[in-house]
């Protein structure tokens, strides 16, 4: 039998680095021994709690994919967000929450693509579909995703679907949705050992809009004003990324997790993009942005209906 690579996007989250591992233990389940998750990057300071606390080992890194090489991919389908080598890759599977863009494939496969808040959740629905028993420490996992991508269940992306998976998932794996779940946001927010580079790019993405190369990066804070301290700093992250990658549009998005606001940072010779997606003007290169925690349904939709 030959090998299958699950894996998430680059800069992964929770949900990436958690659907990797649960999908690899469901289609080990279904009868694909040689299946094996792995990460595309290093893992946050929130990850890393969820693993400790259920005591899983985080996945080996992926480089690069050789040519014909079997994968799945979880929590994304962009091949911007992939890892190097996709297009030549042989894509069995994807299952994911995004929107479809920068997508291709040769060969028909299997897709799976629900607008729910999390990957986990449609996962679940999987294990369920085919009557396999979710185990405690799996459980963990997933449910731990669905609180990171949903914030708790305070992102506008959160369904009801979402929810009630969440819920039963605590119950197996023994944890109180609540207490648990600040206490894993909280970890996230630890910022303190990350240099301004490390910062911008824990949980950064890039869409293509019409010619326009959009960069949005997000961290969460509990408090936005310690993560300002170093605005000069970042910027100068900021400044240097964006040259070298060509990008016309970069926002740092800087989530209050307990809030639920954020304030972004704005850079690049496209910011007026910016301005026009939020009808706001960019004071001393930021912008407050009342409710918004959603890159996915807050952010890049309306970016992109400037572009
Ligand atoms: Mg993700
Ligand atoms: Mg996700
Ligand atoms: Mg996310």
């Amino acid at each position: 039998m030959e090998k299958t690579f699950i894996f998430g996007h680059t800069n992964p989250d929770t949900d990436s680095i958690t659907s990797s591992i649960v999908m690899e233990n469901l289609e080990k389940k279904l009868g694909n021994e040689r299946a094996k998750a792995y990460k595309l990057g290093k893992i946050n300071k929130e990850t890393e709690f969820v693993l400790n606390y259920f005591k899983v080992q985080e996945p080996e890194t992926l480089e690069n994919i050789e040519e014909k090489a079997n994968v799945i991919l979880v929590d994304h389908n962009a091949f911007t967000q992939s890892v190097n080598g996709i297009e030549k890759a042989n894509i069995l599977k994807v299952v994911d929450h995004h929107c479809i863009s920068n997508f291709e494939t040769k060969t028909p496969l299997y897709y799976l693509a629900e607008p729910v808040g999390c990957t986990e959740t449609i996962i679940y629905g999987l294990y369920k579909s085919n009557g396999i028993e979710i185990e405690k420490v799996i459980a963990g996992l997933m449910v731990s995703a669905i609180i990171s991508d949903t914030l708790l269940f305070k992102s506008p992306t959160c369904t009801e679907k979402d929810i009630s998976v969440a819920k039963e998932l605590a119950q197996i794996a023994e944890i109180d949705l609540e207490a648990y779940g600040m206490e894993m946001l909280k970890a996230g927010t630890d910022l303190s050992d990350f240099t301004p580079e490390e910062l911008i790019s824990i949980d950064s993405k890039n869409i293509d809009s019409n010619g326009v190369s959009i960069q949005v990066a997000q961290v969460n804070t509990a408090c936005i004003e310690d993560v300002l301290k170093s605005q000069k700093e970042i910027e100068q992250a900021m400044e240097n990324y964006i040259d070298k990658n060509g990008i016309h549009l970069f926002m740092l998005c800087i989530t209050d997790i307990i809030n639920s606001n954020s304030e972004a940072i704005v850079l690049g010779e496209k910011k007026e993009i910016a301005e026009k997606a939020f009808k706001m003007e960019i004071k001393e290169n930021r912008m407050f942005l009342p409710g918004v925690v959603s890159r996915k349904k807050q952010v890049f939709p309306v970016l992109m209906e400037n572009t």
